[in-house]
């Protein structure tokens, strides 16, 4: 008689992991993070692994920065698949795994590890999650649009860099911390020496936290990205109020937490497009699986467990 095990719990920790007891089927792939508790990854994976007839589970693991390094030789000595890293893993992992693909590289964060005979690789799919969910949200490619992002952090630099990467028209980076933001274009210099020419304003520019300055670009953009937290608190404002937008913007809220962030509702009031990030997180996750088990992700069944 097949004996029966314990059922998953909905948050697992180092402790977990240093006395490891599996459950059916076994957990073999999850997400690190703090605070972790919030991510809709389980679902969207757990609804794809059954749908592929995976005989394996997806978990959440409460880990602390301090005890990532552990936690990894943990799940690398387990024979885990795989893991998804977030806040604020991602840019602490390429220091830890065994070998970092280029795009991770280059955006200098990790948010997702294979593990294979013991080894780990690091990838990133942020920015071509961000991509394709652009391309399903507003029908229309990064190469032809002018982008602003706002932020410079972990989720703003797979964004810029895949923007860069896909040659768009122009790249505009706000950034409370303005030094932050020009080491983020600077970085990105390379990319944007083309023979794309577009007039009176540069094609890369960082500037500052400034409603001069948003005004000012608003005029010469075509997307505007919110990849700051602000809108993922209750109360919290719209990083651009509606005054400052216009009806030609298309607007892409990274915050996936709510189906209207300020941002969006702001966007709606200006008579502009938006979407929030779910599209990116969906997309993100289906190259993950990819990754994992080399083969396509059932996305319609990810969509629909989000
Ligand atoms: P991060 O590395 O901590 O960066 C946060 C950025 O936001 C920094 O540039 C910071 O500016 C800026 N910021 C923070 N508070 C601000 C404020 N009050 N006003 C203006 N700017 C502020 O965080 P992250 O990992 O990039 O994540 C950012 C957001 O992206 C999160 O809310 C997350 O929900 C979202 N995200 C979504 C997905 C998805 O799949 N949809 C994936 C990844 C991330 P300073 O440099 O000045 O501090």
């Amino acid at each position: 008689m097949k004996k029966k095990r314990a059922s998953a719990k909905e948050v697992y920790t180092l402790a977990d992991l240093q006395s490891w007891r599996d459950v059916d089927p076994p957990i073999r792939v999850g997400i690190f993070g703090d605070p972790v508790e919030h991510s809709l990854s389980p679902q969207m994976q757990n609804a794809a692994l059954k749908h592929s007839k995976i005989d394996m589970q997806y978990a959440r693991f409460h880990i602390l920065p301090a005890e990532l390094s552990e936690a990894l030789d943990r799940v690398r000595e387990l024979e885990f698949v795989g893991l998804n890293l977030t806040l604020p893993h991602k840019i602490a992992a390429p220091e830890l795994v065994d070998r970092v693909d280029d795009d991770a590289k280059q955006i200098g964060a990790v948010n997702v590890i294979k593990i294979d005979n013991g080894k780990s690789d690091g990838f990133n799919t942020d920015g071509r999650g961000f991509a394709r969910a652009i391309r399903e949200e507003f029908s229309v490619d990064l190469r032809d649009l002018r982008v602003m992002i706002l932020g410079a952090g972990g989720a703003a630099r797979a964004i810029a860099f895949e923007c860069a990467k896909s040659h768009c028209e122009r790249l505009v980076i706000a950034n409370g911390t303005f030094e932050k933001g020009e080491r983020l274009a600077e970085k990105l210099r390379n990319f944007f020496e083309g023979p794309k020419v577009l007039g009176p304003v540069p094609r890369l520019q960082a500037i500052r936290w400034e409603e001069s300055a948003f005004q000012f670009q608003i005029a010469n953009v075509d997307l505007v990205v919110n990849a700051t937290p602000v809108g993922l608190n209750r109360g919290d404002p719209s990083p651009l109020s509606a005054r400052l937008l216009a009806p030609h913007l298309m607007v892409y809220d990274t915050i996936y937490s709510a189906e209207r962030t300020p941002l969006i509702s702001a966007a709606i009031e200006a008579g502009a497009r938006a979407a929030n990030g779910l599209s990116m997180l969906l997309h993100q996750g289906a190259l993950a699986f990819e990754i994992w088990f080399e083969r396509p992700a059932p996305l319609e069944v990810m969509r629909k467990a989000l």
